[in-house]
């Protein structure tokens, strides 16, 4: 059985531009090495917004050497990129960008969402890529919720639900390319019900809550925002629901174990690659959005 390392809680709320109202939980400036392959979680929302015919979000930025993966559990968010990957995403809807080598992107909430306004919540999950495969081609997987598998929790009748968006539960395959070996789940627990997770040896492993609370060997509650970082050893994740069950996203990761230098929008492995990916976006290496065909 898994023992909890930690509970880390937010560093504190902000905007990243006028559309985001986030809690950054956890960023490699802070704990890197324990969440390899992960380097930085930001939950965005439960927030309502008001109609507007503006737009509100994140203009055009570059990222290199990493993935951004969104996941949406209410509200829109539409992305454009440098290699004319794009589109409009909703409630349960994930976008996988392969930043890698380098693209430009721009990130708002949905023309629609914004028109009606209502309640917006969202998750931007930041994956580094190995080494080896920082400088790829970037590319972009839109995920609808259609195409991620949703099953029965194993080993407890009727006490609630796993969606996979990476990796596998069981039989199930989530659809997402990965470049290292992970898993990325959805999960939907009942009331006072204990859940014994089964993970690869040796592999990251973390819980955060979205709605309600769960306990922890040792006896400690992680609660709304709060990341329950395991220890590495052991294969079995194992924690308990309380009154009001609890929605949860597992992460869990086989460790990179490379060097970590992060700037701004771009993480790499050294200092001498920063200061390029600087140079190449200022330069128009990492090309630029085209111009917009919608009003
Ligand atoms: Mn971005």
């Amino acid at each position: 059985m898994k023992k909890l390392e930690f509970i880390k809680r937010s560093h504190g709320s902000h905007w990243v531009g006028d559309g985001f109202p986030v809690r950054g939980v956890f960023s490699y400036n802070d704990i890197a090495e324990q969440m390899s392959p992960f380097l930085l979680l930001d939950y965005a929302g439960p927030a309502n917004f008001t109609p507007t015919t503006a737009r509100r979000g994140v203009g055009p930025h570059p990222h290199r050497g990493f993935e951004t993966v969104t996941i949406v559990y209410d509200g829109q968010v539409e992305h454009r990129d440098s290699t004319g990957g794009g589109g409009v995403i909703g409630p349960g809807d994930v976008q996988w960008m392969t930043a890698a080598g380098g693209i430009v992107h721009e990130e708002y909430h949905g023309a629609d969402f914004a028109k009606t306004g209502g309640p917006f919540e969202m998750i931007q999950l930041w994956v580094n890529l190995p080494a080896r495969h920082k400088m790829d081609r970037p590319g972009y997987q839109g995920i609808t919720a259609d195409r991620m598998p949703t099953v029965a929790l194993a080993l407890a009748d009727g006490a609630g639900s796993v969606r996979v968006i990476a990796g596998r539960y069981g039989d199930a395959q989530g659809p997402a390319h990965t470049f290292s070996t992970m898993n990325l789940w959805d999960l939907k627990v009942q009331p006072d019900r204990t859940v014994t997770l089964e993970l690869p040896e040796g592999h990251t492993a973390a819980l955060l809550v979205l709605r309600g609370s769960i306990a922890l060997p040792g006896e400690q509650i992680a609660r709304e925002a709060e990341l329950a970082v395991m220890e590495r050893a052991g294969t079995q994740l194992s924690f308990s629901t309380q009154a009001d069950g609890a929605t949860l996203l597992l992460l869990s990761g086989e460790p990179l174990n490379e060097p970590i230098v992060g700037y701004g929008p771009f993480v790499m492995n050294s200092e001498t690659e920063i200061r390029q990916a600087f140079l190449d976006f200022q330069s128009g290496r990492m090309g630029r959005i085209a111009a917009s065909a919608a009003t």
